[in-house]
Formats: C-alpha cells, sequence, structure tokens
C-alpha cells in the first residue's frame, strides 16, 4: 500500500494546479490519472489573462507554443464583427505536461477504480491510502462517481456536447473566429490557430437543446466544416473529429465533505456563456489546495460563472458591435 497525505485524482489543469500549490507549503501528495503524460485533451486551448495570473505564468518563460490574440473574428447569422481583446492559446497536449512536470511531484499512470473509506483514511484500489483525497478526473470522475453522485447531481441541462479535431495545418488566417447562432446551433463552433502549425476546429452546445431541436452536433458538424472550405479556412484535410461531453456551472455546489474535495470538470465548473473550463478548474484547485493547508472550508465563490461577466454572449457581442467594432 502507497502512503500519501493527499492524493489527487486526475492530473489536468485542476488536479496540477492543486498539487503545484501543495507541494509549495510542503504538503505531500500524490497524482494517480489514468493516462500517461503528455495525453491528448480535446480543448481548444483558449486562455484568458486571468489564467497567466492564477498561475504566476510568465508567458515569455513558456518553453512551448503559447499564441497571443488581440482580436476576435466573430461571425452572426448575416453579420461580422471584430472583436477586440488579450486573450491566449495553448495546445492543451504540452501546457497540462508542462503544469503537471512544473508541480514536480510523483504521478502514477493509474486507472481509479474503487475507493472506499477506511476510518479516517480513503484507499484506492487497494494500492493507495491518503488522508485527504481531491476529485480532479473530468466529467467522468471516480470520485465524484463513488462520493457526490446523489448529493451533488449534475442537471442535464447543464450538459454540453463537443466534437473537435487538432491537427497540424498549414493555414493561412492567423486569426481566431467564432460562430455564434448558425443553424440554431445551441452553443458556438471556433477556428484557433496555433503559433506551431497546429490548428483547433471544434463545436459545441446544449445536449437537450440539441435533441428538443430533433438535431444532433454530428449533423451541426457537418455543416460547420462546409462553413469552413466555404471561407477557404480549411479546404484539403480529411476530419477525423473526436468528442468529448462536460457540464458548465450548475446551482448545486456541494464541493467539499471533510476530507474530500471535487474541483475543475468533476464538479461542473465551466463558465455559463461560453463554457470556459481551463481557468475554472485551476482557481478551484488552487482553492482545494488552499483549504488544505489552513484547514478552512472550501469556498469556489471567487471561481467565475461567466467568461464575459454581467452579459449573455450575444448582448456582449451586440454591446461591442456597436461600440468598438472594426469593420
Ligand atoms: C472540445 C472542447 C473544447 C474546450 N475548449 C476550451 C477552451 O478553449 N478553453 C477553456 O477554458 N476550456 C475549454 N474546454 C473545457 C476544458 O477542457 C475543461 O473544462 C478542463 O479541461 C477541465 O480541467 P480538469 O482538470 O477539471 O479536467 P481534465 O482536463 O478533463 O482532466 C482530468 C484528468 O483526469 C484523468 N482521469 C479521468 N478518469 C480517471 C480515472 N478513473 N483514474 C485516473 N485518472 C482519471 C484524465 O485522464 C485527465 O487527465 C473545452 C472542452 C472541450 C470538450
Amino acid at each position: 500500500m502507497l502512503d500519501a497525505t493527499v492524493i489527487i485524482v486526475g492530473g489536468g489543469p485542476a488536479g496540477s494546479s492543486c498539487a503545484w500549490k501543495l507541494q509549495e507549503n510542503g504538503i505531500e501528495c500524490l497524482i494517480l490519472d489514468k493516462q500517461k503524460f503528455p495525453r491528448t485533451k480535446l480543448c481548444a486551448g483558449w486562455i484568458t489573462p486571468e489564467v497567466i495570473e492564477d498561475l504566476k505564468m510568465d508567458i515569455h518563460d513558456y518553453p512551448y507554443s503559447l499564441t497571443k490574440f488581440n482580436r476576435f473574428h466573430i461571425h452572426l447569422p448575416h453579420k461580422e464583427m471584430t472583436l477586440n481583446v488579450r486573450q491566449y492559446a495553448i495546445r492543451r497536449y504540452e501546457f497540462d505536461n508542462w503544469l503537471i512536470r512544473r508541480a514536480g511531484i510523483k504521478v502514477v499512470t493509474h486507472d481509479v477504480r474503487e475507493i472506499r473509506k477506511d476510518g479516517d483514511e480513503y484507499v484506492i484500489d487497494d494500492r493507495y491510502r491518503c488522508h485527504y483525497l481531491v476529485g480532479a478526473g473530468g466529467t467522468y470522475c471516480p470520485v465524484y462517481r463513488s462520493f457526490y453522485k446523489y448529493s451533488n447531481p449534475r442537471p442535464q441541462k447543464s450538459l454540453v456536447t463537443t466534437l473537435e479535431e487538432e491537427f497540424p495545418y498549414d493555414y493561412q488566417d492567423v486569426d481566431c473566429h467564432l460562430w455564434f447562432l448558425q443553424h440554431k446551433l445551441p452553443g458556438y463552433s471556433w477556428y484557433v490557430p496555433k503559433t506551431d502549425g497546429y490548428l483547433n476546429v471544434g463545436i459545441g452546445g446544449f445536449l437537450y437543446k440539441l435533441k428538443s431541436n430533433n438535431d444532433t452536433i454530428v449533423k451541426q458538424w457537418r455543416l460547420f466544416i462546409d462553413e469552413l472550405k466555404r471561407l477557404s479556412l480549411v479546404t484539403d484535410h480529411h476530419f477525423h473529429e473526436r468528442g468529448y461531453n462536460y457540464y458548465i456551472q450548475h446551482p448545486t455546489d456541494i464541493v467539499q465533505n471533510d476530507r474530500l474535495f471535487l474541483i475543475g470538470d468533476s464538479a461542473g465548473l465551466a463558465t455559463k456563456d461560453m463554457g470556459e473550463g481551463i481557468g475554472p478548474a485551476i482557481r478551484s484547485g488552487i482553492l482545494a489546495a488552499n483549504a488544505i493547508i489552513s484547514g478552512k472550508s472550501l469556498s469556489l465563490r471567487s471561481v467565475k460563472k461567466y467568461s464575459f461577466p454581467k452579459y449573455p454572449t450575444l448582448l456582449k457581442l451586440l454591446l461591442a458591435y456597436l461600440f468598438k467594432v472594426k469593420k
């Protein structure tokens, strides 16, 4: 049996940020992840300035691809506009590996299946034992499944379904493009070029709305690919898209039970307007570490609910259109 003070299940941005903070404060921890790093994670890799601040990242020292966007090209039905922004993109294959190495802690490749409470401790697959257990395993987190499924149910109305592909591509347009309200998609689509010659294109939307429209994400994906071709953004590529589902923030937020914590996608923390989950995952990981260090309760109040606070996406876009659009 391997003993650790804290075991974190999942080494994505939530788990590795939690480990980073614990390690900085001299608290011994271990990450168990079913995949060996570096690993592929389906994600457009858009990160905000808050992420860079939370991670105390010096962008000049970041050793991999980090793309800076000064504008987003927005496509609305019958209307196009340019939104001035200061945003970034990374490749999750590189970023997650960098985060986990930077945390400087022990990472074991292990697919967690069974977790039980044994007195004051948690025992994982009869091989690992800990005093604090942190669930950071994403949508299908076994900590959520074992301990929070009933106390923290995830509403089906919060479930987002996606399809995407990231591939090497000799793209010509270096801007990030976003499409809203196309073909009644209850979500949005994206084109995110990365500095090292990779391109990420994808589409996401609420599953229950797609179903009630008698629509599917696959049908929407085909329409999106046609649009990419029509605009000559991607012309000569045979797509191998893949899908993943995750939850945006919803009202029930029981994320701590004694010495058991839930962070990132396993707690369903992505923003309500844009489904941005990297920032909330990192912030919640840091907050969970602080709760363990201080012995105080975990509060996720400072995890943002909206990527564009105060305004629902469309209103924000329309305001931007009226006040600072460059045609
Ligand atoms: C297509 C798509 C595009 C997205 N684009 C963006 C974007 O541009 N910007 C943004 O901010 N957010 C985006 N998101 C959301 C973002 O990817 C997630 O919110 C974020 O990855 C959550 O981080 P996490 O650490 O909680 O979980 P994850 O990154 O999912 O990490 C969970 C880890 O747990 C491990 N794990 C799972 N089960 C087990 C197990 N049984 N045992 C051991 N380990 C296990 C996994 O291998 C994984 O490494 C996107 C999501 C999708 C699907």
